[in-house]
């Protein structure tokens, strides 16, 4: 066997290595946009869907109203997919990993006015490719809701963080001005469908290859 017959196996197999990751690196391009488009931005993936209501009210109205919304979404996400426990904090509130921190804050801040846009505010922090990375809440501190608009309030806001959109039904929690204190059945279906699916890790680079605080 010459020198040249030896070499030119591995070669081969390297040459073939070579290819395979190119072509996976296309195939991987091209669907994982496509998957994201597909399933639509402002969910929470799988490895965070165990996820904590951190209520820094301080006001006791408004920790019944998310401890409400907490209750009637676990009861809409079902026993599996997306899952909220409530407790109570202090301190402000930023988009904060796998916690969903609910703060007052003044109308004016809220932008003043009646429907729930004004009321409340959910801001949502997205990674590279569309999921949720953080997400708090700000509630109304001086619009003086009643109990039951505080409800309503909490729960569409909240709704916002899990990924549910603004929707034209009356008995919907996400209609635009409010809606109903709970989810209606379409709400429910949104929820677990949004959640059905499982997602892999974060891709960190082209190469997707961690090497202790390197990405490639
Ligand atoms: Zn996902
Ligand atoms: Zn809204």
């Amino acid at each position: 066997m010459s020198a040249w017959t030896r070499l030119a196996e591995p070669l081969r197999l390297f040459n073939l290595f070579l290819l395979s990751m190119g072509l996976f690196q296309v195939v991987v391009v091209n669907i994982a946009p496509l998957e994201a488009g597909a399933l639509g931005p402002d969910h929470w993936r799988s490895a965070q869907r165990r996820l904590v209501v951190v209520d820094k009210t301080g006001d006791r109205g408004w920790q019944q109203a998310t401890r409400h919304a907490v209750d009637v979404w676990n009861q809409a996400a079902g026993p599996t997919g997306v899952r909220l426990t409530w407790t109570t904090g202090s301190g402000t509130c930023s988009p904060d990993r796998v916690r969903i921190s609910v703060c007052t804050a003044s109308a004016a801040r809220l932008g003043g006015g009646r429907t729930a846009n004004r009321q409340g505010r959910a801001d949502v922090e997205l990674d590279p490719d569309g999921h949720n990375l953080g997400a708090f809440v700000l509630v109304c501190s001086d619009c003086r809701p009643s109990e039951a608009r505080r409800r309503v309030i909490a729960t569409h806001e909240i709704g916002h963080t899990l990924g549910l959109s603004h929707t034209p039904r009356l008995s919907s929690v996400m209609l635009h001005t409010g809606g109903a204190e709970r989810p209606d059945d379409l709400d429910a279906a949104e929820v677990r469908s949004l959640y059905e699916h499982v997602d892999g890790p974060l891709r960190c680079g082209v190469f997707n290859l961690r090497l202790g605080t390197f990405c490639l």
